[in-house]
C-alpha cells in the first residue's frame, strides 16, 4: 500500500426481506434489526448507505400490504434525516411475484437485471432502473431536498451477464456510482452466475457502456468494490467451527430457481455454500453478517485488501444485511469502525455515496492506469450469502 493513500471506507446495507421464506414478521426481520445498527451507527458516529429493495415495496403496496410498504418508507426517510444516504437495489423477482392465500407465490423466472430485457418494453430494466430512482428521489426528496438517488448495487451483487449494457442503462438513469464488483469473487449457482476475476488493478474506475466492467475508463460509473480476502486453512477451520455452532440463527431462508421455495431447496443451497468453504479457498467479502466472522478476521481481511493496491485515494465498501445481524454482528460493526480508526487514525475515513459521488469528477485525475488483473485465480469459488 502507498505510504500516502487515504482510505475511504464506505459501510453499507442491502436492505431487504429474505427472497425465500421468512421465518417471521418484517418488524423482526428488517426493521428492528435496522433501529439496532441506526444505533450502534450513532454511538460510533458514521455514516452509512442503505442499497433499498425497491421492488419489494411495490410488490407489497400492490397485493394490499401496506403496513410494509409505510414502515419501509418511514424507516428509508428516518436513515435519510439521520445523515445516512439511500441506494438503489432491485430485486426484479418481486415483480412477478403475487400474495396469494397470506402466502408470496414467488416467481423465479426474472431474478436478475439482464432477465428483464433491454428496451422500453413493460418492466424493462430500464423502466424499472427509471421508476426505482424516480420513486427513491421523490419520497426522500420530501426529507432532503438534496437528497439524489446515484448510487446502485446489483442484486446478489451480479453486474453481469450483459454489463454493457447493464451500465447504459444505470448511466442513463443518472446513477453514478456503484457497488456492485468484489474482486476475484465468483460465483455460480443455480439463481446466479458471476465472475469477477478479471477487474483492474486500481482500487476504483470507471465502468462504462463500451468497456463494461473489465477495462479501465475515464468517465462513466465511478466502481466502489466491495472489499474481498482469503483466510488461511486454521482459520477457515475455526471459521467453520464458529458457522456450525450459529447455524440456527436465522431468519429466513435462501432462494432457489425450483418454483416451489420448500425447506429441502434450501437447505440444498446451503449445504452447498458452506462445503465451498471447507474444501475450496475462496474470496471473503468484507462484512460483519458472515457467520463465523471475527473482528480479528475482519481486519486482517481489511488490511490485506489495502495493501494489494497502490492507489493514493482508495475507495472501498463492507457489505452488510439487516435481515443477517443479530446483536453480535451488530456488535462486531460497531467494533470493527472503533479499531479501524484506531489502527489507521486520520488515513481512514468513513463516508456515503453521496459524499463519493459528489467528489466523482475530481477522482478522475486519481485513476492512473487501465491495466488488467493478470494474478487472478481461475478456481476459487466463493459464495454470497445475500445473493440467495
Ligand atoms: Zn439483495
Amino acid at each position: 500500500m502507498n505510504p500516502k493513500t487515504k482510505i475511504v471506507c464506505l459501510i453499507t446495507f442491502d436492505y431487504e426481506l429474505f427472497l425465500g421464506r421468512n421465518f417471521g414478521p418484517p418488524d423482526t426481520i428488517l426493521f428492528e434489526p435496522t433501529r439496532k445498527i441506526l444505533d450502534i451507527c450513532d454511538q460510533v458516529n458514521v455514516p452509512t448507505t442503505f442499497f433499498a429493495d425497491v421492488c419489494s415495496v411495490w410488490a407489497h403496496r400492490n397485493n394490499g400490504c401496506d403496513s410494509y410498504a409505510d414502515a419501509f418508507e418511514k424507516q428509508l426517510q428516518e436513515i435519510v434525516s439521520t445523515g445516512h444516504d439511500v441506494g438503489l437495489h432491485i430485486h426484479p423477482h418481486w415483480l412477478f411475484t403475487t400474495f396469494v392465500g397470506g402466502q408470496w407465490q414467488i416467481s423465479t423466472e426474472r431474478m436478475y437485471l439482464h432477465e428483464l430485457g433491454f428496451g422500453t418494453h413493460d418492466h424493462s430494466a430500464e423502466e424499472t432502473v427509471r421508476k426505482g430512482v424516480n420513486y427513491l428521489n421523490e419520497l426522500l426528496g420530501k426529507q432532503d431536498t438534496q437528497y439524489r438517488c446515484t448510487a446502485f448495487r446489483a442484486a446478489g451483487l451480479a453486474l453481469q451477464p450483459q454489463e454493457k449494457e447493464i451500465v447504459r442503462v444505470l448511466l442513463d438513469c443518472g446513477i453514478r456510482v456503484d457497488s456492485s464488483v468484489a474482486k476475484n469473487l465468483r460465483l455460480n449457482m443455480d439463481t446466479v452466475t458471476i465472475d469477477y476475476s478479471r477487474t483492474p488493478k486500481n482500487a476504483n474506475w470507471f465502468l462504462s457502456p463500451e468497456t463494461g466492467i473489465e477495462n479501465g475508463n475515464r468517465s462513466g460509473i465511478f466502481e466502489v468494490p466491495v472489499a474481498t480476502f482469503q483466510m488461511g486453512f486454521l482459520e477457515r477451520t475455526g471459521f467453520m467451527a464458529r458457522r456450525i455452532r450459529s447455524a440456527g440463527k436465522l431468519r429466513g431462508s435462501v432462494i432457489s430457481r425450483s418454483p416451489k421455495q420448500s425447506r429441502l431447496t434450501s437447505l440444498y443451497s446451503l449445504l452447498l455454500l458452506n462445503l465451498r468453504y471447507l474444501f475450496w479457498n475462496p474470496y471473503y467479502l468484507l462484512s460483519c453478517d458472515t457467520k463465523g466472522m471475527t473482528l480479528d478476521l475482519l481486519l486482517k481481511g481489511f488490511d490485506s485488501y489495502l495493501q494489494l493496491h497502490d492507489d493514493e485515494v482508495m475507495y472501498v465498501s463492507m457489505i452488510n444485511h439487516p435481515k443477517l445481524m443479530f446483536d453480535e454482528q451488530v456488535q462486531l460493526l460497531g467494533d470493527f469502525v472503533r479499531e479501524t480508526r484506531q489502527r489507521y487514525g486520520s488515513e481512514v475515513s468513513f463516508q456515503t455515496f453521496r459524499q463519493v459521488a459528489a467528489d466523482c469528477d475530481c477522482t478522475q485525475d486519481l485513476l492512473k492506469s487501465s491495466e488488467i488483473s493478470t494474478n487472478a485465480t481461475r478456481n476459487n469459488l466463493e459464495v454470497y450469502e445475500g445473493a440467495l
